[in-house]
């Protein structure tokens, strides 16, 4: 009996799993059946890829396979996630109750007995000729069990590239099928959503298998056609409203046809996996977007697209899950001479006016350590994440302890005021030093600045860009997590770095008058040597030619990366201040709070004798003075307060 047969007459949906539960109908996700059926023996694939999105029921079908693996090809399996709790979720959430709603698996898997030889626990179920074993891809250990016929590595994108220095997850997983691959019984599927083009491993693996596509017929034409997402420069696709309600249909891409999502289902019901190279010769992959789930609607598909524009990193996140597909990180960065030939004009030590909306709302300064001075950035933000580069540059100075001359000219800077347009001078509302390097030293120091913040970086697609919690610095050892350390503010720097990139992508078109959302501005104080520590990192896979060892992530092309720092950390204050989360109302708060404390100021000292700069930064040498303006200032204690609220 196939896995599809199997599911078909055994397999029952929990109620806790899925808002569709019951009796399992392959004609509900007809392209699962190919796919599950790579498994059965009389198949020749050793081993199975499948590039999915979300919504396209991956984790039922491998629930649909271990069942029958259980019931009726028993064997030993390992699952992997990528990492130890992701496996226990899945196994509590999704495996346990499929066991318990499907009566022939709950037959024949072990009850749990608390750390006993013969029953089933969390990691391990076992039953008749088998058991299936659930790790995480962090776990050494995990990876060392004794022989298995079958594996799954489930999300394998999101594994990380070597655990320790004990090797790539990947690899140590597949070494557990040895004794099986002899007598070619041994399986494998690999299911993951894909991440950054350079570095996914299952887009990599898709690429080198067979290429299937699910292929659907026009209702209307009947022309056979994967359906994609299409875009504004293309006659087919998802066509949309740009305002609810969206009514998004389909074009067909032979003869234009407009297909509507109920007719979906049908369509569905007579599509076939076409593969681009022919079975077999290579293995098969699968690829799988959410245009053909039938558990979502294009229109909610389209409301995903609509909330992305303008921002990178929800881009890329809708690219991954929604599309299936790889997020292209390096296609079209810009160069340094090009950035530097966009560089726009204005005062130093003002906030430009903008040429179009909000302008800036929130300043920023943020700041990265170095043994021999403070690289330092203050950049102004709006509420559709256009950036000012207001001022850059390095302190040089002593940095070994808080009283350094480094410090001393950082404490002086991070007082500095622009003066925006509506005569306010404004103060950074927040500043963030990267304490990665001098640990102890930054922590201390910001101790007694209220409006200052320890940050490090952290590593992963999963870490969040703001948690917004000071935690000490987690170490694995042994497979153990230790924390240890002063606290620090994590930040997650690879989703923000996606940000940052894909913002200096964001080009604004010759003839255009108004700025998109991200656009980056910058100004005559920027050299392309700066610009090129801007463009300092790119995201790949590596592999050390003496050990051969793999490893992921953002990978320094240039000597210094430290602007490229600041700006993340930049990026990560601007979340802290709200930049994601703030309503419009509260967007419009602020900008109207900004117009009415300078008009209110401009009455209240109504003298010419009170427009000179505030005494604050007279004596300090790190900075430029601020320019006298014909306009009246506001003190500084006034704004100070209000700017403080804002945190
Ligand atoms: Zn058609």
């Amino acid at each position: 009996m196939k896995p599809s047969d199997w599911a078909e007459r055994h397999r029952v949906v929990a109620e806790e799993t899925s808002p569709h539960p019951g009796k399992w109908r392959n004609a509900r996700t007809p392209f699962l059946v190919e796919i599950m059926d790579t498994m059965a023996p009389s198949h020749w694939a050793r081993r199975t890829t499948v590039m999915k999105s979300v919504q396209v029921s991956g984790s039922e079908g491998l629930s649909n396979i271990l069942g029958w693996i259980i019931d009726s090809a028993p064997g030993p399996a390992l699952v992997v996630h990528p990492t130890i709790e992701a496996g226990r979720d899945w196994t509590s959430e999704k495996f346990e109750p499929t066991i318990e709603a499907t009566k022939r698996l709950k037959r024949k898997v072990s009850n749990v007995v608390i750390r006993g030889r013969d029953g089933s626990t969390l990691k391990r179920k076992r039953f008749p000729g088998g058991s299936i074993v659930v790790t995480g891809a962090n776990s050494g250990a995990g990876l060392r069990q004794k022989s298995v016929r079958y594996v799954f590595l489930d999300d394998m994108d999101e594994f990380p590239p070597k655990i320790g220095d004990q090797g790539d997850p990947v690899e140590m997983a597949r070494a557990r099928k040895t004794s099986f691959e002899k007598s070619g019984k041994d399986k494998e599927l690999d299911v993951s959503t894909p991440t950054i083009k350079s570095a996914s491993r299952i887009a990599r693996q898709y690429e080198a298998g067979t290429q299937g596509r699910w292929h659907v017929p026009c209702p209307h034409c009947g022309a056979e056609q994967v359906l994609k997402w299409g875009g504004k420069d293309q006659a087919f696709g998802i066509k949309f409203n740009p305002v609810p309600p969206y009514h998004a249909h389909y074009v067909c891409e032979a003869n234009g046809c407009i297909v509507q999502h109920w007719q979906l289902e049908g369509m569905n019901a007579q599509g076939r996996w076409v593969h681009a190279f022919p079975f077999p010769g290579r293995e098969p992959s699968y690829h799988l977007n959410s245009l053909i789930s039938p558990f979502t609607t294009w229109d909610h598909i389209v409301a995903k697209w609509i909330d992305a524009q303008g921002d990178p990193e929800k881009l890329k996140t809708f690219v991954n899950l929604q599309l299936g597909e790889p997020w292209d990180e390096a296609g079209d960065r810009p160069k340094a001479e090009e950035l530097l030939a966009r560089c726009e004009t204005w005062d130093a030590g003002t906030v430009p006016a903008p040429v179009s909306g909000s302008g800036v709302l929130l300043i920023t300064l943020s700041c990265d350590v170095q043994g021999d001075g403070i690289w330092y950035r203050f950049i102004g933000w709006g509420r559709d994440r256009q950036s000012w580069g207001l001022q850059h540059g390095f302190l040089d100075g002593e940095t070994g302890t808080e009283t350094g001359s480094a410090f001393q000219k950082l404490d002086a800077l991070r007082r500095k005021q622009f003066r925006d347009r509506w005569g306010n001078d404004r103060r950074a509302d927040a500043v963030g030093i990267d304490a990665n390097y001098q640990t102890e030293v930054v922590v201390n120091w910001c101790k007694s600045r209220l409006d200052c913040f320890p940050l490090r970086g952290e590593d992963g697609w999963r870490q969040p860009a703001w948690p917004g919690k000071a935690t000490p610095r987690t170490f694995s050892e042994r497979g153990k997590a230790r924390r240890k350390g002063p606290k620090t503010f994590p930040v997650g720097t690879w989703p923000l770095k996606t940000r940052h990139f894909g913002a200096l992508k964001v080009k604004k078109e010759a003839d255009a008058i108004v700025f998109p959302g991200s656009y980056c501005h910058f100004n005559q104080d920027w050299s392309e040597s700066d610009f090129k520590q801007l463009l300092s990192e790119i995201f790949a896979t590596q592999r050390n030619r003496k050990t051969g060892k793999v490893t992921q992530g953002w990978h320094q092309t240039e000597v210094d990366n430290h602007l490229l720092d600041c700006t993340v950390y930049g990026l990560a204050l601007a979340e802290k201040l709200g930049m994601s989360t703030k309503s419009p109302a509260e967007w419009e708060w602020l900008e109207r709070k900004w117009q009415r404390l300078a008009s209110e100021q401009r009455s209240l000292f109504d003298a010419p004798e009170l427009a000179d700069e505030p005494p604050d930064d007279s004596d300090s040498p790190a900075i430029e003075p601020v320019p006298n303006a014909v306009r009246p200032t506001v003190t500084t204690s006034v704004v100070m307060e209000e700017v403080i609220d804002l945190g």
